[in-house]
């Protein structure tokens, strides 16, 4: 319930209504004993008969209100929605119909009453006034009404009588009369505050039990929704902790294999050579690289590729715990065998190596992998696992350039060389800046007519004193990335001396270039740079490119090949033959130029010259010129030229001279008849 201001004053409404109503029976009674003792207390009075109708009057008023009464608390009290002012005005005609007959026993009698019934009639009277102060203090104007009706009327007539001390009883009573209406103003006043107060306080109290109510009930709900909270969190925690489980597994499982990962196998290693150490026994580190695997995923699709991986995995599982074994990469893989020699790890990478060399057949389809396995040693070689996997790694690598196949354990040897080529690495980082670089150029002659068709530029290094050929030095400056700014100080130099040879104005230059410098996208820049500075006409410079383009990102090398061969620059395969290319891949890449390596050239007496011959069937059909690298002798030259290659380039003509030497060489001056003859 709402404690609204217009609820407030139903309530209090009622209350009045209550209170007035609650003494009834006792107002009846003392009117009824007071009316009874002025009708019958005097014995010499000259009107009892007029009193004793006055009397029935008044109990024939008392009679209903008693009735009323008692029908008012039986039935409309109980109800809580009564009409409080409705009840007062039916309380308050009953009241001052019982007032009225009380003023008219002094109008009826008064003449008559001696001295003492006029006195004990006014103090009756008087009585009854003050005595309904308390009884009808919750209504004012019944309240001052009542006092009024029952003091005006026998008060006027006593002043207005002739009788001094009527005068005086008269005058007391409208005195006591206007008294009361202040007093009864004033009770009645703090009797509705009181009431007033008492209900709003009830109303707080409703309120205050509704809201306690209320706040049960959400509490309640509360609760409830704790309850179930709970349940939710209790399974979510559950969840979670799955799928933390799960992710944790993910993040040191290869999903493939579920072998470890990379940095799974690292700390796994790292705990396992810790141990190693500290009890003095061997570990050995094998790392396993497939051979051929590339193939199989560039030609039969990786899901085959995934499952041939798998099957390896399974393979490498018979030989090891599978917690020991990792995921390097793609087709590499990390095994941990603690209490192992070496010897036995070698043992152990050979049964290894011919179980995965065993036909894996996958939808229906039989199809070989090699492997090749380099093997480091804890603690001789290292007590880090960091290390260890990188002294591995090395091996591997030496294995790979060396097509070496059978396990090969770490040693100091390698390690010195690897420690001769860190040198040399810092070396090239400074090789530019030092000055350290130079160029020298060996020709290539027309076989026809032995007039010169280029000049290769071929790189050299000063470093140190010490002679560094660019077999050592070019595949270090190609791991590391140095060849981008490498290549292009050689593109620079070749071009501004070619541009220089007044007495080969016409030949070209032949620049190496490195598969990792083409694929570079600051290349075609490089190469804008070395003609604009040097001012040598594109048609003067060629390009050799190694057959490893071959294998590369196809397009984006057809890419770059398109962007050179419109500036009119031409371009070689160099060392055809001995790698990845095959006849039919000559076809794919428009190349004006290809030079058969040397090693053909040295095996002419054997099988070299059926090769030779099918590569110039094939340069011929592709419109496509050939050179023969490494010409030494005049039988080579002979047969070379009887053959139909193109050019000649070799010891025969000329060693690789510095580009003075060159100009010198090629000054008709010094009397050289032919180049050949030159060099002899
Ligand atoms: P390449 O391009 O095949 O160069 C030919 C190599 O064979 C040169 O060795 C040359 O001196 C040598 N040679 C030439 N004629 C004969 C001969 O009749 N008999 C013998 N035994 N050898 C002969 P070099 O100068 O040591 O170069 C080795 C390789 O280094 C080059 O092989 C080339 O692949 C690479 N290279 C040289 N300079 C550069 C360069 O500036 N950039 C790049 N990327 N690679 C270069
Ligand atoms: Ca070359
Ligand atoms: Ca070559």
């Amino acid at each position: 319930m709402s404690n609204t201001s217009a609820e407030l004053r139903v309530l209090n409404s009622q209350d009045a209504a209550k209170l007035l109503y609650s003494n009834t029976t006792a107002a009846c009674l003392i009117t009824l004993a007071s009316s009874s003792a002025l009708a019958f207390g005097f014995s010499d009075s000259l009107v009892s008969s007029t009193k004793l109708i006055w009397w029935g009057c008044m109990l024939l008023t008392l009679i209903p209100r008693q009735l009323d009464g008692y029908f008012w608390q039986r039935k409309i009290q109980p109800r809580r929605d009564f009409d409080g002012d409705a009840a007062q005005r039916r309380f308050g005609i009953g009241c001052l119909t019982t007032a009225i007959v009380w003023a008219s026993l002094p109008l009826l009698t008064f003449d008559r009453l001696n001295m003492i019934e006029f006195s004990t009639t006014v103090i009756v009277l008087s009585s009854m006034a003050a005595g309904g102060q308390s009884i009808l203090a919750a209504n004012a104007r019944i309240a001052i009404s009542y006092a009024l009706i029952l003091l005006i009327p026998i008060s006027i007539l006593g002043i207005t009588s002739q009788d001094d001390f009527r005068i005086l009883l008269g005058g007391l009573g409208l005195v006591f009369g206007i008294a009361l209406v202040f007093t009864y103003s004033k009770a009645v006043k703090f009797t509705l505050e009181s009431i007033n107060t008492r209900n709003m306080y009830l109303a707080m109290g409703e309120q205050l039990r509704e809201d306690k109510q209320q706040l049960g009930k959400v509490n309640k709900e509360l609760s409830q929704a704790y309850d179930k909270l709970n349940v939710v969190n209790s399974t979510l925690e559950e969840e979670v902790n799955k799928r933390t489980e799960k992710i944790a597994k993910l993040s040191y499982l290869d999903p493939l294999t579920k072998l470890m990962n990379r940095k799974a196998f690292t700390h796994t290693l790292s705990k396992l050579t810790t141990r190693a150490a500290q009890s003095n026994s061997d570990l050995a580190l094998l790392f396993i690289d497939l051979d051929g695997f590339k193939k199989i995923n560039d030609t039969m699709g990786h899901q085959i590729g995934d499952s041939v991986l798998q099957e390896v995995t399974r393979r490498i599982s018979a030989f090891a715990d599978t917690n020991k074994i990792g995921r390097w990469n793609g087709d590499e893989f990390l095994v941990a065998l603690p209490y192992s020699d070496s010897q036995t790890a070698q043992a152990i990478a050979s049964a290894m190596i011919s179980s995965i060399s065993q036909a894996i057949v996958v939808n229906n389809s039989s199809m070989h992998v090699g492997a090749t396995v380099s093997i480091a040693m804890c603690p001789e070689h290292s007590t880090q696992a960091a290390e260890l996997i990188q002294f591995a790694d090395l091996v591997m690598c030496e294995q790979k350039a060396t097509s070496n196949r059978l396990p090969t354990v770490f040693s100091n040897e390698l390690q010195q060389r690897i420690v001769a080529s860190q040198s040399i690495l810092e070396g090239l980082q400074h090789a530019i800046e030092r000055q350290q670089f130079y160029l020298c150029y060996q020709p290539i002659i027309c076989a026809k007519d032995n007039t010169f068709g280029s000049f290769e530029a071929l790189l050299r290094w000063d470093f140190a004193d010490r002679f560094i050929g660019p077999d050592q030095f070019i595949p270090l400056a190609e791991k590391s990335g140095l060849i981008i700014s490498i290549g292009a100080w050689v593109l620079n130099r070749a071009c501004m001396d070619a541009s220089h040879w007044q007495h080969a104005h016409n030949a070209a230059v032949s620049v190496n270039v490195s598969v990792i410098q083409l694929m570079d996208d600051s290349f075609i820049r490089a190469l804008d740079n070395a003609l604009r500075s040097s001012g040598l006409p594109p048609d003067r410079l060629h390009l050799e490119i190694t057959e490893s383009i071959f294998v590369d990102n196809k397009s984006k090398i057809k890419q770059q090949l398109k962007e050179i061969q419109t500036r009119n620059i031409q371009v070689s395969i160099d060392d055809f033959g001995t790698g990845y290319s095959s006849l039919s891949q000559l076809q794919t890449l428009s190349v004006n130029q290809v030079k058969i390596d040397k090693s053909f050239i040295d095996n002419m007496n054997n099988n070299g010259e059926a090769i030779i011959r099918a590569t110039l069937f094939i340069t011929s059909e592709l419109n496509c010129k050939t050179v023969a690298e490494g010409v030494e002798t005049i039988e080579q030259v002979e047969a070379l030229t009887a053959m139909g290659v193109d050019f000649l380039q070799g010891f025969y003509f000329a060693k690789p001279m510095r580009n003075e030497q060159l100009i010198e060489w090629l000054n008709p001056i010094n009397d050289i008849t032919s180049v050949a003859s030159a060099t002899k």
